[in-house]
């Protein structure tokens, strides 16, 4: 006999926009309790250095990985997760982050795509960044700070995100990793190399999965 779900009721409001700033305690530690922690997969790991695939499958095994990757974010003191950093060729990022009003946003979102902002709506932030698959290294970058993402939930439904801020950094830095690009690919050669001395010379305070 089939479960009734009583449970993940996901949720958008009269806009479309995923409803993420509601229970978010609850709703995390939810995510996380079911899931198991995995390491996270570093620079150099081509997994992290290309495209992942559409997420086509919206079944139990996505949200069991869903969970694995709430439960691998919160090991790793993670406000953003995508599923190539635990080493999953799947287009599907998880995040736990406030905004800039100090509001908290929780959520999963697959196939995001970055909306374009019209020009005189860009106002550019540039503050520090880092990456949980470029352990110890912080550089700073000049990003939009306001970000709109389009997509699908867990289940499937067409659903759009937003945010401002940290946040809004947070949903262009997690799409990027779905397409291949970590924050330092966008840096200068000279920020680059520094960020990756930052990480040679760090020790991470999570598990990470070797390089060969
Ligand atoms: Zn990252």
């Amino acid at each position: 006999m089939a479960q009734q779900e009583t449970d993940e009721q996901i949720s958008v409001d009269d806009e479309g926009f995923l409803v993420d700033t509601e229970d978010c305690e609850a709703r995390e530690a939810a995510y996380r309790e079911r899931g198991t922690s995995r390491p996270i997969t570093v620079v150099g790991n081509p997994v992290l250095h290309k495209e992942c695939a559409d997420v086509t499958a919206f079944d139990g095994e996505l949200a069991r990985l869903i969970d694995d990757m709430f439960a691998s974010q919160r090991t790793a003191e993670g406000v953003g997760l995508a599923a190539n950093q635990i080493g999953v060729d799947l287009k599907v990022f998880v995040y736990d982050c406030m905004d800039d009003d100090g509001v908290r946003h929780v959520g999963a979102i697959c196939n995001p795509v970055l909306e374009e902002l019209p020009p005189a709506e860009r106002v550019l932030d540039d503050a520090n960044e880092g990456c949980l698959s470029v352990p110890t290294a912080y550089a700073g970058l000049a990003r939009p700070d306001y970000a709109v993402v389009r997509g699908q939930d867990a289940k499937g439904n067409p659903v759009r995100v937003r945010g401002n801020g940290y946040f809004a950094r947070c949903l262009q830095h997690e799409t990027d990793h779905l397409y291949g690009y970590l924050y330092i690919d966008r840096l200068s050669k000279r920020d680059r190399k520094d960020a990756l001395r930052q990480m040679d010379e760090g020790t991470p305070r999570y598990e990470v999965v070797p390089n060969d």
